[in-house]
């Protein structure tokens, strides 16, 4: 077998595929839903150790099946962040399932399944059981539970290590990324060994402490150019801070022949330029000359940007060559910040060809309800540093432009969000960059919490939004971000285009066979 056709018959296991050959006995629960012929397609939900314990796991499986025939789960192994595990936040109205209580006070994070002491031996960071629900293994729990329905079970874990000031991974210090100046980055150095080993030592122990079916971790992060420009959504710190300079990035610079001096003083004059910009106190010249010229005096600046990202990508590449000595067969792939669709510059740094050699899939976020206000955001910060020179409304059709779909004007676009449209192109944009043996999950939000007055998830929309991604070709969906802030009715708006879609796809694959 060659290596692309290893990565076709692995990533035909993650897809679901071989879901037709996972016995469901008659009086099993679930059984009336999955005697159906099983979809193909990689039919996701993101999901976390909460809903179970608080609805009870056969419950949860029987929802899942019923609302939205689903054929895998995306479960919350390990993070720090409330973005994928604990109930909804206390600032939006609960859904109707699950426990009508906000958990705030009692959210800690860690790993949600059983830590294995003997996979972290060489790190610092200790892989500390997550406390929120004490005698849980999310994954022993819902594992075979899962399996018996013939519902894949994908461990998922993400870059976060550090929930508060006062709350981290025990041995985060000797992690954390060094800024250059400012605050601190909440984010681990993606170089240093302690994580490293971290994140290698939870493929290892989910692989051999777990029949999981697969893996995905995800990142949301960019490098020192991005975070100095703030060209994100979430504003500054979101994705990190002018970052890395601990003695293992200097190390590699100084290997690479990077002037480390130089590379300094340029990110140096960068953050006195964008404090200056932001402040009202814009250079004769404009930011935009006034930024390119820095680049150009200062090549160190991309340099540093590039030391960065191979860190990252070094990173993927490490935990696919483990996960595949491990367990071949399986699938591990990585979710694709949605910064994606917003900043040319993130954009332009996840080649999607690229990942190819160590990716089975990629979930590339495409959250087009919460997409309107984070693409706004993503304008009026650009708008106070790279692109001050321009009004508001130019920097979004600039952005339209070079990303390559349109959408609302900046006034209507957070009350609105971004269309079935933005989804349509963004799987097509992906499927047609990725190479033929990657598959491409487009990741779809629903009930992410947004601002009063945006945009909010509707079953219609989201029956929009899924047939979009199939309809440009995608291979799978994933329901993000969290079944605990989902209500059943957008769930079920999901069902509905996943029902319709999978006999047009099903009679596809026949005459292809
Ligand atoms: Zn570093």
């Amino acid at each position: 077998m060659n290596r692309r056709e290893f990565l076709e018959a692995s990533t035909v296991l993650t897809g679901g595929a071989l879901l037709a050959g996972v016995p469901v006995a008659a009086n099993e629960p679930g059984a009336a839903q999955t005697t159906a012929a099983p979809d193909a397609r990689m039919i996701g939900i993101q999901a976390c150790a909460v809903a179970f314990v608080d609805e009870g796991t056969e419950r949860v499986l029987d929802t899942f099946q019923e609302t939205a025939s689903i054929n895998a789960i995306f479960l919350a192994t390990f993070t720090y962040g409330r973005g994928i595990a604990g109930r909804q936040l206390p600032s939006q109205p609960l859904p109707d399932h699950g426990k009508q209580q906000y958990d705030a006070d009692t959210f800690h994070g860690g790993n949600y399944a059983t830590p294995h002491s003997q996979y972290y031996r060489d790190t610092a960071v200790v892989p500390e059981k997550a406390p929120d629900h004490p005698g849980y293994d999310v994954l022993a729990d819902v594992l075979p539970a899962a399996h018996k329905r013939g519902i894949k079970v994908i461990a998922w874990f993400e870059d976060v290590l550090r929930y508060t000031a006062n709350i981290a991974a025990p041995g985060f210090d000797r992690a954390q990324e060094v800024v250059l100046a400012g605050p601190a980055s909440d984010f681990a150095c993606s170089r240093n060994p302690n994580t490293r080993h971290f994140w290698l030592g939870l493929v290892e122990d989910y692989l051999r402490s777990y029949d999981v079916d697969g893996l995905m971790w995800g990142s949301e992060r960019q490098g020192p150019l991005g975070n100095a420009l703030v060209a994100n959504h979430g504003g500054a710190g979101a994705g990190g801070r002018v970052a890395c300079f601990c003695q293992y990035c200097e190390a590699e610079a100084k290997a690479r022949g990077i002037d480390v001096k130089r590379a300094r003083a340029g990110y140096t004059e960068l953050m006195a330029w964008a404090e200056a910009v932001r402040g009202n106190r814009k250079p004769a010249d404009g930011a935009f000359v006034t930024f390119w010229r820095l680049l150009v005096k200062y090549p160190e600046i991309l340099a540093w940007e590039k030391l960065w990202n191979d860190a990252l990508n070094d990173t993927y590449r490490d935990m696919h060559r483990l996960a595949k000595s491990i367990a071949p067969a399986k699938g591990i792939g990585w979710h694709i910040w949605h910064n994606n669709s917003f900043s040319p510059f993130y954009r332009a740094e996840q080649d999607y060809i690229d990942f190819q050699p160590y990716s089975d899939f990629l979930k590339v976020v495409m959250y087009n309800f919460c997409g309107g206000e984070r693409l706004a955001q993503y304008v009026r910060s650009t708008q106070r540093s790279i692109f001050a020179d321009l009004t508001p409304d130019q920097v979004l059709e600039f952005t339209y432009d070079v990303q390559q779909y349109h959408d609302q004007p900046l006034d209507k676009l957070a009350a609105a969000g971004l269309g079935p449209d933005y989804v349509r192109r963004e799987t097509a944009r992906a499927i047609g960059a990725a190479g033929p043996s990657m598959k491409i999950w487009p990741g779809i939000d629903i009930d992410i919490p947004p601002a009063a007055s945006s945009k909010k998830t509707t079953p219609d929309d989201v029956y929009h939004s899924v047939r979009a991604a199939f309809d440009a070709g995608a291979h799978g969906v994933l329901l993000s971000r969290k079944y605990s802030e989902m209500r059943l009715d957008n769930l079920r708006g999901a069902g509905r285009a996943i029902r319709e879609t999978a006999r047009t796809f099903n009679a596809a694959t026949e005459r292809f066979r």
